[in-house]
């Protein structure tokens, strides 16, 4: 239904910025939403990262452990998915996080590999940034693949330290600065957990997760996120 609001104060696209025509359906215009496409390419089979060798992992990957087993990613961490978030994240676009979390709970299907967990927990964000921002984006995206694969939302992980942002940090930096950021809390995970985020960078919070949920007792940790950077 087009509402009369959409007429007196157009919407804009959610990446671009343009204005929406009237019917434009969702938050993106026409080019923007050509250019939306699942990640795709060379990938390292346990954290998805783009890779040119021949190997089935990527070199951080190979011969290393970790609590995570898998990670998946619905999209690249470009644009417009990268914009989209922003505009979720940062200027509080519910649209464009509804039309994110419905775009990553149809890309589950796509992931076999992802079946089997018990339950879906989104990686959680501070108390105090979630006053702030009013919403996890991790816990909407997390409730529509959960939607999707037909489990429960559990929500155990407690954050118990906030941490600077990740972005601009090196790798060991980051790993650092997750270190310990995380707790179960409550009644034990089920055995199989599939953790959601917004972003896969360096895969070092999800792995602060993974290590929390398998302090509580969780033995097949995986996850899946709307985006790879
Ligand atoms: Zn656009
Ligand atoms: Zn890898």
């Amino acid at each position: 239904m087009v509402r009369l609001l959409d007429f007196l104060a157009p919407r804009t696209c959610g990446a671009c910025r343009e204005d929406l025509p009237p019917l434009v359906q969702g938050p993106l215009c026409g080019s923007c939403l050509a250019a939306l496409a699942p990640l795709a390419g060379r990938l390292c089979e346990r954290c998805s990262a783009p890779h040119r060798g021949r190997e089935r992992l990527c070199g951080r990957c190979r011969g290393a452990l970790f609590a995570v087993d898998a990670i998946r990613a619905g999209f690249a961490y470009r644009s417009p998915v990268r914009e989209l978030l922003h505009a979720f994240k940062y200027r509080g676009r519910l649209d464009a996080g509804r039309a994110l979390a419905d775009w990553l709970g149809g890309q589950y299907r796509r992931h076999p590999e992802l079946r089997g967990a018990r339950a879906v927990a989104p990686v959680p964000l501070h108390p105090r940034r979630l006053r702030e921002r009013g919403f996890n984006q991790a816990e909407v995206l997390a409730a529509a693949v959960a939607r999707a694969a037909g489990l429960p939302l559990a929500r155990g992980l407690i954050r118990r330290r906030a941490t600077a942002p990740q972005w601009g940090l090196t790798r060991a930096r980051r790993s650092m600065n997750v270190r310990d950021a995380f707790a179960w809390e409550g009644p034990p995970p089920p055995d199989s957990v599939l953790l959601v985020d917004d972003v896969c960078t360096s895969g070092g919070t999800l792995e602060a997760c993974g290590l929390a949920l398998q302090a509580a007792g969780a033995r097949e940790i995986r996850a899946f996120v709307l985006a790879r950077d």
